[in-house]
């Protein structure tokens, strides 16, 4: 499934807090669901949870917020491990 375009939400830290960002389409009016996206994302942020499961760096702000790793190499070798884990057990 394809991601949303680069950079449209994103991450930033001032005073010490961390902020949801998203570009806004003043044409449009239509940031609902951008400003949600964002939301997740902080949320996930602060918990801790916005980080790759494969090598625990931090996700690229242009992943849907639901992502579990930062690239498709990472996506793979977590899920090769899963499988290997699994054969291991049976
Ligand atoms: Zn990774």
């Amino acid at each position: 499934m394809p991601g949303p375009e680069p950079g449209t939400v994103w991450i930033e830290e001032w005073d010490g807090r961390l902020h949801a960002m998203f570009q806004c389409y003043f044409w449009s009016g239509n940031t609902g669901n951008r400003a949600k996206r964002a939301n997740a994302m902080l949320r996930r942020v602060k918990q801790g949870t916005w980080v790759c499961r494969w090598c625990g760096d931090e996700l690229p702000d242009y992943l849907r917020v639901d992502a579990q790793s930062c690239s498709e190499g990472c996506r793979k070798r977590a899920a090769r491990e899963r499988r290997e884990r699994r054969a291991a057990r049976s």
